[in-house]
């Protein structure tokens, strides 16, 4: 071997090379999700360029465990809503406008000084990217690895270190075993709706004030959210000009609206509400499409109900 093939730089350039093959596109290491773990930081170092984010579920595990810090608990409460609310905000300049009101505001009670001083420096200077819109479509914690892991150590290798010439046959092994699993359940390019959504996404885009259903740029489109706090127009104003003065301005203005991004010609669709961002549909971009045509309403929705009245439902295990 030559001194080319000991250098780290090989295998990474090895790595890259294999998967822009196998994967027929180009292999580049934009993001990296990661909890806390000290290892973690030295290794990223390798890569410059990727954003480090970090496990939400992480997040307000740790933060949850600090909660002694506030020694009054409906302040506590308090400030956990804060820190949920903060998570769900969709763009990097929003967040740091939010990181600073809302630092402002726990700064006016003393007793929120010293868990206040644990958020900044570990969740706001240190790991910052645990909030939804530090990437789009990709999950916020890092559960889905955990659970492989986990794998790996229970039917793999049974948690020993394994030397080289063992672990390189576990390797194979389970390469092979996902491979077939791989073949038997492949990945899925399209998301299926669940026929409930579809039913409330139907019933959002007939109850909506069609009034405020408000294009704006660049195939975004803005829609009223449940109980808003002011209009869309109201709303789109704020978004240009972002000069909220409290934290919980900028909270009333998060919740009293969604934007969406009508441009993919498949979904999912980008929306700013929780459930688009978390689970990737949610009734705006469903009922969005239903409204303009370009998707289906369920046959079962659009049938009416006889006129006699629908029989009640036996209990179960019941005879007829
Ligand atoms: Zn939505």
């Amino acid at each position: 071997m030559n001194r080319l093939m000991h250098s780290k730089y090989y295998y990474t350039y090895l790595l890259q090379n294999w998967a822009s093959m196998v994967n027929n596109q180009q292999y580049t290491i934009s993001h990296v999700m990661v909890d806390g773990a000290a290892g973690l930081t030295s290794a990223m170092l390798e890569l410059p360029l990727a954003r480090r984010l970090m496990c939400w579920a992480h997040v307000i595990r740790k933060c949850r465990e600090h909660r002694k810090l506030v020694k009054n608990k409906n302040k506590w409460i308090s400030v956990e809503q804060d820190i949920l609310d903060l998570q769900l905000i969709f763009d990097d300049t929003i967040f740091r406008i939010a990181t600073r009101l809302m630092i402002e505001k726990w700064s006016l009670d003393s007793e929120l000084n010293e868990f206040k001083s644990y958020f900044e420096s570990q969740w706001l200077l240190s790991l910052p990217f645990f909030y939804e819109g530090a990437t789009m479509f990709t999950p916020s914690t890092n559960n889905g690895l955990e659970s492989l892991n986990g794998k790996i150590k229970q039917q793999y290798t049974m948690r020993h270190r394994l030397p080289l010439s063992a672990f390189l046959q576990t390797a194979e092994r389970m390469l092979k075993d996902w491979s077939f699993d791989n073949e038997k359940t492949p990945f899925a390019y399209h998301i299926t709706y669940k026929e409930d959504l579809e039913k409330e996404a139907f019933a959002w885009s007939q109850k909506v004030d069609k009034s405020q259903i408000t294009p704006i740029d660049y195939g975004m489109c803005v829609v009223p959210a449940k109980e808003p706090k002011m209009n869309v127009q109201q709303w789109i104003v704020m978004f240009n000009q972002m000069n909220w003065t409290t934290y919980d301005d900028l909270k009333d203005w998060l919740r009293s609206a969604r934007l969406l991004n009508c441009t993919r010609l498949l979904p999912p669709w980008f929306c700013t509400c929780k459930y688009e961002m978390k689970e990737y549909a949610c009734v705006h971009a469903i009922g969005l499409m239903m409204f303009w045509g370009i998707r289906a309403i369920p046959q079962q929705i659009g049938k009416r109900k006889g006129r006699s009245r629908p029989k009640k439902v036996k209990l179960a295990l019941s005879k007829d």
